[in-house]
């Protein structure tokens, strides 16, 4: 059976149940398991097979102390009508590329594609210390749609109750919306004034804050877990659209099954990419993977240069869901890429800690360059991207996923090798920035932005996003970062 422990340590020994349920390990490190890769996913009879059989196919490699009935039961909730396109996450021609669309889920972001399951297998878990009446907290930073999908996730799951925090005035008008009109009895929306990341880095404080956890524990019953990308049940199912995505080529026919494809992802946690990266550890033939960044550019200085420094200015884009400075999950990348040594990790995240920087060893940026290629967009860039898009394919793109565009337009494309672009969020959940860039009418309101991109497009809105204007707003609490762990604990006592 899989054994998953620390990126820092190998002390742990937590089964992916007891990974999941936990979140993060004690010392701050990520969740791996070094069996990764020793059980591969067959990939010959893949053309044909529906997402969920795929999506089994995968999980039950990884996630190897569920039964088969409990995933499959997990699988068929997640992945069923709440989804607007049958195949998930459907692969379509772009030009002589193509285009993964991830946002068919109930938000309109990728991160339903995990989002959705992972409150299943949370129920799934049981206590670790035997204590029959612990609930589970999930406490969440959203950059803006973490926090939605999540909320859609958890609400009303049994056991369970949800806390996000999203930085005040920094997500869009309807990514807000979609937050703060969140039904559900166990749900609970805050602002926080601060950017991302300061938020971010105060939630795994409140992880780390032993006392804090005690009290919840005696006090209200209470574990806190997380649902960012730092949790192995977030990751493991991102796993799943990469193998579909290799299903799909071949059942067009771009691809005969061995042949290898790259990715081009929109990155901001690492998360996604961190994705495609095990998919190829477990028998993908990925070729490359494409990190874009957006102008907060750190991780393309890192994936060039070595050197991962995160002491810069942080720019408020029109990408927000890729507005970060830490990628967390780029932690598990390094510690797989340094032939799983747990102490150079350590180490390296020591040191970001400390002095806000680090620097890998040549020979290791040598090896992580072999796979990872990179590129960043700008403002103008992804405007410009999002027109020329429109008007040469007719397909409109969101600004995250015009940050991946730009960058796969940069590269020399190789005829022999498909490219897949991950788009990451539906447009409109961004109609203001997109109009602009199409130089369609935008002075209005988001949903007036929308009726407008859907006119002159000829696409459609996603009806629970254009159901917004008219939701009510139940939550309007907004909090210091430094209030951050009383307002869980209130959250916690109310649960
Ligand atoms: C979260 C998000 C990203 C970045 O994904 P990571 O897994 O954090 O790298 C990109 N685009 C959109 C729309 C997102 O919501």
């Amino acid at each position: 059976m899989n054994k998953f422990h620390s990126t820092r340590s190998t002390t742990d020994s937590l089964t992916s149940k007891q990974a999941i349920r936990k979140g993060i390990a004690d010392d701050g490190g990520l969740f791996v398991t070094d069996e990764l890769g020793e059980r591969l996913v067959p990939i010959d009879d893949l053309a044909g097979r529906s997402y969920q059989q795929i999506a089994y196919d995968v999980l039950s490699v990884l996630l190897d102390d569920f039964t088969e009935e409990e995933l499959k039961a997990c699988i068929t909730k997640a992945y069923g009508p709440q989804w607007s396109d049958e195949r998930i996450t459907p692969v379509k021609p772009l030009g002589q590329d193509w285009v993964m669309e991830l946002f068919h889920g109930p938000t309109s972001a990728f991160k339903d594609v995990a989002l959705q399951i992972l409150p299943r297998f949370m129920a799934r878990t049981t206590p670790a210390d035997g204590d029959p009446d612990e609930k589970i907290m999930i406490v969440t930073a959203t950059s803006g749609d973490t926090g939605k999908a999540a909320l859609a996730g958890f609400a009303d799951a049994e056991g369970t109750g949800i806390t996000v925090f999203y930085p005040q005035g920094r997500v869009s008008r309807v990514q807000e919306l979609q937050m703060t009109t969140q039904q559900g009895s166990n749900v609970n929306v805050c602002a926080v004034e601060g950017n991302f990341d300061d938020a971010q880095s105060t939630v795994k404080k409140i992880f780390g804050d032993r006392d804090l956890a005690a009290r919840l524990e005696k006090d209200a019953h209470v574990a806190l877990s997380s649902a960012n990308s730092i949790n192995v049940g977030r990751l493991v199912p991102q796993v799943v659209y990469y193998f579909s995505a290799y299903a799909q080529l071949l059942e067009q026919q771009a691809v005969n099954v061995g042949d290898p494809v790259d990715f081009v992802v929109p990155t901001g946690n690492f998360g996604d990419v961190l994705a495609g990266y095990y998919a190829k550890m477990l028998g993908l033939p990925v070729r490359q993977l494409v990190v874009a960044s957006d102008r907060n550019n750190v991780l393309f200085d890192f994936l060039t240069t070595g050197t991962y420094n995160r002491k810069r200015p942080f720019y408020e884009t029109i990408s927000p869901s890729m507005d970060i400075l830490i990628s967390s999950n780029l932690e598990r990348m390094l510690y797989y890429m340094s032939e799983k040594d747990p102490r150079l990790t350590a180490y390296l995240m020591n040191d970001l800690a400390e002095w806000g920087a680090f620097e890998v060893p040549p020979e290791l940026l040598a090896q992580i360059r072999r796979l990872f290629a990179t590129g960043w967009a700008d403002e103008d860039q992804v405007r410009r991207m999002i027109a020329e898009c429109f008007s040469e394919h007719g397909y409109v793109l969101d600004p995250h996923t015009a940050c991946g565009y730009f960058v796969m337009q940069q590269m020399p494309a190789d005829p022999g090798v498909p490219r897949v672009l991950l788009s990451t969020a539906s447009p409109y959940k961004f109609p203001r920035v997109v109009n602009e860039a199409l130089g369609l009418k935008h002075d209005g309101t988001d949903f007036e932005c929308m009726d407008e991109l859907s006119e002159k497009t000829g696409t459609e809105i996603p009806p629970m996003l254009r159901s917004l204007e008219t939701a009510d707003v139940r939550f309007r609490d907004c909090v210091e970062i430094s209030d951050m762990g009383h307002y869980v604990e209130q959250c916690a006592d109310r649960l």
